[in-house]
Order: structure tokens, then C-alpha cells, then sequence
């Protein structure tokens, strides 16, 4: 799907893309329901499948749609580290491995030696040291950010220093080798697949990664967003998991939106829609986006640059992952958006886009994808600029207690960015939708 139909007011169809003849569709609904994913891939390295994209939400977003909370993403603490520059693709290892696995690093820094031969005292088991009520298990923020402090302060482990310990030796000592082994053995046999390292013998190393992202089209309880009759169900709409996806999983989600809340609303808004008849794809709106989306196709084809699109998606990535990733801080996002911008610029002077707009084409398919990545990467900052405090999944390093734990400002924070936007490069217009509570109240979140 490469953009919306919006006639009068209401969403009335989509334009497509078939991927296998590169034949541009209309299509014609009463209503648009979005299922399209999460953005994840915005950072270029994710767990996220390689075809995640924010194209759906993006156009549906720049016909109207707000856009909410864009820079909440979840970062997934238990990831098998980035081996070297060649990867597009990171590995996630189940959260499960917590249970049982203790997350350690030496107590000195840049240690060489090999885990067999650090000394059970000379490990620090710092998740369990700074959280002993949680230990392994606390949340994924907390967890997350915690390797990365160790990391970043000399202790990392591996030919990279950028990863953790996380180590099974004492609960096969407990539980046995055949308990760990029926508990995650397809794990293990997967991470010996990639690293080469038998986690049996040796602690498998870890590093978070990018994995959800709770942002996404600003949708009602209805889950229609700000465009009537266009609905978004599941990752690619902002609810449900608030800035850290703590207490409700995508699966909820999922069951959620599809089984028990859509068959409702929609029948609800069809019922008045009923008297509608069926709007002709000849009708000058789908004329209109039609002529958008080829003119944006021909756009790509014709730069004719030197620079590959993944090039142009791997700098992103680096830039968003470095500024607008696990740690967030004013000037890093300053000259992260200033970065993205410039990148932008190049993209369309330089970028090369092999092959033809009729025909299958995975390179013409994924330039579209990344030129919308470029656009949503500026809003994601633009938000992260605006959340001048330490939610979930957004961490800003000026807003953190003296323990360096996230530190919430409710008093100017408690609402919800839904964001307008207004032109490509031109600040997008921030909605408050103010968050109250009435039973459970917000509260610094405590781990100790
Ligand atoms: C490795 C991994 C492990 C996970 N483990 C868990 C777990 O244990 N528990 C849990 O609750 N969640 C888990 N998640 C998260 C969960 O899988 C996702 O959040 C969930 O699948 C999202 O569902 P969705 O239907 O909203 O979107 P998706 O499953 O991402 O589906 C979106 C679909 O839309 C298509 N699409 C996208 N853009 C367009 C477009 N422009 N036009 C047409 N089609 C488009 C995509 O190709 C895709 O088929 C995991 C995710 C990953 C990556």
C-alpha cells in the first residue's frame, strides 16, 4: 500500500503497488484498516523482519492521521551482539533465557581473559547487585540500559566490548543439563548456530537491540485514528502499551484489535455508512493519489545517483541508533536532526535506484520504504526533543535520579504527543491528549 484515499473528509480507499508486476492499484472501501507493523527498521539494524516499514502509517499520517508518541521504542536487552559492519539483520534470543540465565561482566575493566577464567569474585552480577528485589528479571528499559552503562564504562565483554555475560553454569548445576536443555535447548542450538559458541560450556554474550515500537498512529477506542473511517490495529498504532510495553504484549494487542474491538466499532461506523454508495476508483481523489504515488516511483528511478539505498538506510540507522536510541540527550538530538535532514537532502541528489518502476523490484520498493524512514526519523527526534523527561522506553540523560535511574516529570509530561503534520521539513504540530488516572496513579517505578 503506497497511500491513502481521503475524499471528504473520510478515508474511501488505498493505492497499491502490486510487487510482482509493479502495476500501480486502486482500491475502493467504505473504510481503511492498517495492520502494517511497527518501524522498528527506522534503525536499520532490529529484530524486526526485513520488510517492516512505516509506509502504511507514514502516508496515512501525511493524509492526516496523527502520528502518537513517536519516539517510545523498546529496546530488547537479551540480543546476541552485533558481530561486525557486513550485518542488516540482529538475532533476538527469547526474554525466557532470564529465568535462569545471571547477567554478569568482569569486575575489571577491558579484562582479556575468557569467562572459564574470571573468578566467581571478580564477576559483577550487576543486575542482580542494583536490583536485588528483581535481579535478572527486571523490565527490559531497565535491563537494557544497565549493559549499556556497563559497557559503556569499560566492562563489556567479547571481541567488541559491547556485550554481557549471560550465563547458565549455575542452573545447570541445579536444574541439570537435560532441564535447561528441554527449557531452551532450540535456543541454544540457534545461538551456537550463529556465534559458534556452545552456551553449555560458555555464557552466551548479549546486547540489546531495537524490537517494538510502541509509537504509531494515534488511534481512539474505537482504534479509528483522526481520519474518519481509517483504523490502525496492532504495532503500527500507539496504544495499549503506553512508553514501555511493560504489563501488555503485542499478542493482547493483536487479539485485542482484530478479534474483540474492530468487529464492533467497524460495524458501528459502517451502519452509518450504510446509505454510501460505492465510490468509482475513476473519482479525481484516487486519480490524485494515484498520480502521487507514480510521481514519487519516477522521482526515485530518476535521481540516478552513485549511492546505494541501503547505504542511505545503513547511515540513518547509525544516527538514529546513536542519538535517538537507548539513551537520549538535547544536543545528541539536536545534531542527530540536523544530520537526518542533510541526509535527506543527499538522498535525493545521490541515491541510485537500480532496475525499472514495471517490473519486480526489491530496490525501487525498499528506496520508497527508506525515504519515509528519513521523514519519520526527524518526527521521532523532533518528539524525543519535546519529552523533556525519562518515560519507558525514552530515556533522556538530563532527566535521570542520582542512582541514574529514568526520573518521570508527570507534572508536564502526562499526556500523549499526537503529532500534525504540516509538509515535509516543516514542524509537525503537537496535540495533547492529557493522561488521567483514576485508580492507579503514576509513580516513579522502583526495582530495588
Ligand atoms: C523476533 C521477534 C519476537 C517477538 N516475540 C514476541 C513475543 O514473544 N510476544 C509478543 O507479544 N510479541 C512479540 N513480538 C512482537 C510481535 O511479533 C509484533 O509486535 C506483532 O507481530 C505485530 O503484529 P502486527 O499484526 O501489528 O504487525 P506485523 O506482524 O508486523 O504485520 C504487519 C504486516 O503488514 C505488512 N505491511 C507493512 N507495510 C505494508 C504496506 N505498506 N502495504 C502492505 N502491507 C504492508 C507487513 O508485510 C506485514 O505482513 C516479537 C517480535 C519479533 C520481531
Amino acid at each position: 500500500m503506497l497511500d491513502v484515499v481521503v475524499i471528504d473528509g473520510k478515508a474511501r480507499g488505498i493505492i497499491a503497488r502490486n510487487l510482482i508486476t509493479g502495476e500501480i492499484e486502486r482500491h475502493f472501501g467504505h473504510s481503511v484498516l492498517l495492520a502494517s507493523g511497527g518501524y522498528g527498521n527506522v534503525f536499520y539494524l532490529s529484530t524486526n523482519a526485513m520488510g517492516s516499514n512505516v509506509t502504511a502509517s507514514w502516508k496515512a499520517y501525511k493524509k492526516g492521521a496523527f502520528f502518537g508518541n513517536p519516539c517510545f521504542t523498546q529496546i530488547h536487552p537479551t540480543c546476541i551482539p552485533i558481530s561486525g559492519d557486513h550485518q542488516s539483520k540482529l538475532t533476538l534470543m527469547s526474554e525466557s533465557l532470564r529465568n535462569d540465565g545471571r547477567v554478569w561482566v568482569p569486575k575489571k575493566q577491558n579484562d582479556p581473559r575468557s569467562p572459564k577464567d574470571i573468578p566467581e569474585d571478580e564477576r559483577d552480577y550487576f543486575l542482580e547487585r542494583r536490583y536485588p528485589a528483581f535481579g535478572n528479571l527486571v523490565p527490559r528499559d531497565v535491563a537494557s540500559r544497565a549493559i549499556k552503562e556497563r559497557c559503556d564504562a569499560g566492562y563489556g565483554v567479547g571481541t567488541s566490548k559491547q556485550a554481557a555475560y549471560l550465563d547458565f553454569a549455575d542452573s545447570i548445576k541445579r536444574l541439570g543439563e537435560n532441564v535447561v536443555s528441554a527449557k531452551y535447548g532450540n535456543l541454544f542450538e540457534m545461538y551456537e548456530k550463529i556465534t559458534g559458541e556452545n552456551p553449555y560450556k560458555v555464557p552466551m554474550r548479549i546486547y540489546p537491540a531495537i524490537h517494538y515500537t510502541m509509537g504509531g498512529l494515534w488511534v481512539d477506542y474505537n482504534l479509528m485514528t483522526t481520519v474518519p473511517g481509517m483504523y490502525a490495529l496492532g504495532e503500527c498504532n500507539f496504544s495499549d502499551h503506553g512508553a514501555n510495553r511493560l504489563g501488555a504484549s503485542a499478542l493482547m494487542q493483536g487479539l485485542a484489535d482484530g478479534y474483540f474491538v474492530i468487529p464492533y466499532t467497524l460495524g458501528d461506523y459502517l451502519a452509518k455508512e450504510i446509505g454510501t454508495k460505492a465510490i468509482s476508483t475513476d473519482h479525481p481523489a484516487f486519480v490524485e493519489a494515484e498520480k502521487g504515488v507514480r510521481e514519487q516511483i519516477q522521482k526515485l528511478l530518476s535521481v540516478k545517483g552513485k549511492t546505494s539505498v541501503e547505504h542511505f538506510h545503513k547511515k540513518l540507522g547509525k544516527i538514529m541508533w546513536n542519538n535517538c536510541g537507548m539513551a537520549r540527550n538535547e544536543k545528541g538530538l539536536t545534531e542527530a536532526k540536523a544530520a537526518v535532514r542533510a541526509l535527506r537532502e543527499e538522498f535525493w541528489k545521490d541515491v541510485r535506484v537500480m532496475g525499472t518502476a514495471d517490473e519486480f523490484n526489491p530496490d525501487l520498493e525498499k528506496a520508497g520504504r527508506v525515504a519515509d524512514f528519513m521523514e519519520l526519523g526527524e518526527l521521532m527526534i523532533d518528539d524525543a526533543l519535546n519529552r523533556r523527561e525519562s518515560c519507558g522506553g525514552h530515556f533522556r540523560e538530563e532527566s535521570q535520579t542520582e542512582e541514574g535511574e529514568a526520573k518521570r516529570d508527570d507534572d508536564k509530561f502526562a499526556y500523549v504527543a499526537a503529532w500534525e503534520f504540516k509538509g515535509v521539513g516543516t514542524p509537525a504540530e503537537l496535540h495533547k491528549e492529557e493522561l488521567k488516572f483514576d485508580t492507579v496513579h503514576l509513580a516513579q517505578r522502583s526495582y530495588k
